[in-house]
């Protein structure tokens, strides 16, 4: 592996990659389209869970970092009907397996435990392509380019990377979400902060549904899911910030008012995300010197798995290719053989069971499943 790795994306799946190979001795870069770390906010929290994300952080050598991120008592859930009536009010009693931590810290922290200049910001990958004898080149959207012997596509839902291996493109789900900030909720928004509580809040209709978490400053973060497509979303008027939400809340007329507050009384404007997914079963034929890892590989409607599954990638990536220092072939089959099934798994909301989590007993799982499953549009 003399010229080193050469990885697409510094997202939470690229740089688990680019730590583990570190750890191992294994030289890698990382070009990453945006400026800077800085350049977007990474959005909101993330619960890490027991049998993924945190074995992946384990592989690293940063699980004591990790929990030093960890946000106290966020692992807290609220069922509410859309009443505002409270089904469900689980404490976070300290034993769950899926603490929650802020994105950006999380993302911060991998970025910290690599050797300056690993990764190269501003440099977006434009497409790439076969040389033979397992050499790619990379072209940059700048004309740059870069030949390498091992390209890992860890650039997300629209991968470059992706043509090289498979034709498969992410189709729309039939949902989007709506996302909405709520800033100092205790003094400004106490009704809505109330009906969060102090981790997770669902509430969950047919084709509506409103996902909500108290972040860290008092922050409350919604997600508000429609089924409808995509035309649906373009006739809302989003540079209108209180047009859009008047429009959206109208769907969510007759729920209480605390609960459309996570709508109307957003801080921020109201940002639209159309939910998209690659095929669950896609897998791809071995093509020497390139694989994906991640959204890349896997895009699937959000299912609380994403983040967990991307870094999960990268760290067994980088161990495979630890253990076959002299075969980059072995490594990527090895590699390849076991996530196409755990990926799929986890697509098809039974990667929790097969990591010994029994929804029927795991309320937080079932339940949000049951939040992200994809409705027929009304
Ligand atoms: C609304 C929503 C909520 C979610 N909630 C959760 C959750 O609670 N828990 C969870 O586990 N998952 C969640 N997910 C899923 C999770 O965000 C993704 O699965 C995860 O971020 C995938 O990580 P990744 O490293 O593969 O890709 P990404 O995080 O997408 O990172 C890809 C990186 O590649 C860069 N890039 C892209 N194109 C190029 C290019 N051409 N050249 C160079 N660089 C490029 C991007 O800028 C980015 O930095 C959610 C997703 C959505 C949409």
């Amino acid at each position: 592996m003399s010229t080193g790795v050469t990885i697409i994306g510094a997202g939470l799946g690229g740089l688990t990659l680019a730590r583990v190979l570190h750890v191992h001795g294994i030289p890698a870069t990382v070009h990453e389209a945006e400026p800077s770390p800085a350049a977007r906010p990474q959005g909101g929290m993330l619960d890490i869970h027991d049998y993924n994300g945190q074995l992946a952080l384990e592989a690293a050598g940063l699980t004591d970092e990790f929990r030093g991120l960890v946000l106290e008592g966020r692992q807290a859930l609220r069922i509410l009907g859309p009443d505002g009536t409270v089904l469900l009010d689980k404490a976070d009693d300290g034993t769950g397996g899926r603490p929650e931590v802020q994105r950006g810290e999380l993302r911060q922290l991998l970025l910290d435990s690599l050797p300056a200049g690993t990764v190269r910001w501003g440099h977006k990958v434009s497409g790439a392509r076969t040389l033979g004898d397992g050499r790619h080149e990379v072209r940059f959207a700048d004309g740059g380019t870069v030949v390498t012997g091992l390209l890992v596509g860890a650039d997300g839902a629209w991968s470059r990377v992706r043509p090289l291996l498979s034709t498969a493109t992410p189709e729309y789900t039939g949902k989007s979400v709506v996302e909405t900030y709520l800033f100092d909720a205790g003094i400004r928004h106490p009704a809505a902060a109330k009906a969060v509580g102090g981790g997770s809040m669902i509430v969950h209709t047919p084709g509506r549904e409103i996902f909500a978490h108290r972040e860290k400053d008092h922050t409350l973060h919604a997600y508000v899911g429609l089924s409808e497509p995509q035309e649906w979303f373009t006739a809302v008027d989003f540079t209108d910030a209180a047009a859009a939400t008047a429009r959206i809340a109208e769907e969510f007329d007759g729920w209480a008012p605390e609960l459309t507050a996570l709508i109307t009384d957003t801080d921020t404007p109201p940002v639209l995300r159309p939910l998209y997914a690659l095929p669950a079963e896609h897998r791809w034929d071995r093509v020497p010197g390139v694989t994906l890892l991640g959204d890349a590989a896997h895009l699937s409607v959000p299912n609380g798995e994403g983040a967990n599954l991307a870094m999960l990638d990268g760290a067994e990536l980088g161990k495979a290719l630890a253990a076959h220092p002299d075969d980059t072939e072995a490594a990527l089959t090895a590699y390849e053989q076991a996530m196409f099934p755990r990926s799929t798994e986890a697509a098809t909301s039974a990667g929790a069971e097969a990591h010994g989590a029994d929804t029927d007993h795991d309320p937080i799982r079932a339940l949000i499943t049951a939040l992200t499953r994809q409705d027929e549009p009304r």
